[in-house]
């Protein structure tokens, strides 16, 4: 299966590994495609997580988050089977799994119920964070504002490269997630500092690129192009969040 990709497509690659220690007889459920070949499915419920090996995957893992695995390309069948599985054991429906919800004022961006969006937990001292940075072009808006907790604040700041990071881009694809791509256009918009080609757009390219080819869309093509980004964005906070987390322990480099 191809998962939605817009240009956003970052690190993708470090998103398997093979784990010698596997048990393959621990699985909610499994599947034998038309070649013969079997598929296996479980799922973490603490970060609404799944992971998906096979035979022809040579049994590595792959990490699946709403319903999306976004490294294989799979037949009809095999995707059927995993929309089927992924509907009947995802049991997360809100995607910070407590009882908090997303809010904004016209200064910033936060949870409810005093939630670290970044590492999901409930904390008495926060700080707001530019996603992207000032020295990028990062804008003074609620878009780019995001409410995080000091120890998460503190690592992105001064944390060594594995706890900087996954924090920094589970940040961007959480603003990402929640405005689309009004996160993208208002970004330098706003900041007379900063020319447009400087910054943000010059050191990710794809971003412009992405924003010319919504442009270009027609108004029903452009709500569907942000439903899109808004999907693969969720796709990647859920990711790198689970870095944060440790769920997913992963080689960033
Ligand atoms: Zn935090």
């Amino acid at each position: 299966m191809n998962g939605v990709q817009i240009g956003m497509k970052l690190r993708i690659d470090c998103c398997n590994r093979k784990d010698d220690t596997l048990n393959k007889d621990i699985y909610l459920a499994t599947f034998k495609n038309s070649y013969g070949e079997d598929w296996w499915f479980d799922y973490n419920e603490e970060n609404d997580m799944g992971i998906l090996w096979g035979v022809d995957v040579d049994y590595k893992h792959f990490y699946v988050f709403d319903g999306i695995c976004s490294r294989l390309i799979f037949d009809p069948e095999e995707k059927e089977w995993l929309k089927t599985v992924w509907n009947t054991y995802s049991k997360n429906k809100n995607i910070y799994l407590n009882d908090t919800e997303i809010q904004h004022n016209n200064k910033y961006t936060y949870l409810t119920k005093n939630y670290c969006p970044i590492c999901l937990q409930q904390k008495n001292t926060f700080e707001n964070h530019h996603c992207v940075p000032s020295s990028e072009g990062g804008s003074d808006d609620y878009v780019n504002r995001l409410i995080i907790c000091n120890s998460c604040h503190s690592l992105i700041t001064n944390g060594c490269y594995e706890d900087r990071y996954p924090r920094f881009l589970t940040a961007v694809y959480h603003q990402s997630y929640v405005y689309g791509i009004d996160f993208y256009t208002m970004n330098p918009k706003n900041n007379k500092r900063y020319k447009k080609d400087t910054g943000l757009y010059k050191q990710r390219p794809f971003i412009k690129k992405m924003i010319e080819t919504y442009n270009e869309l027609d108004v029903n093509e452009q709500i569907d192009f942000n439903k899109k980004i808004k999907q693969e964005s969720l796709y990647y906070y859920k990711y790198f969040r689970s870095i944060v987390k440790n769920i997913i322990t992963e080689n960033l480099e």
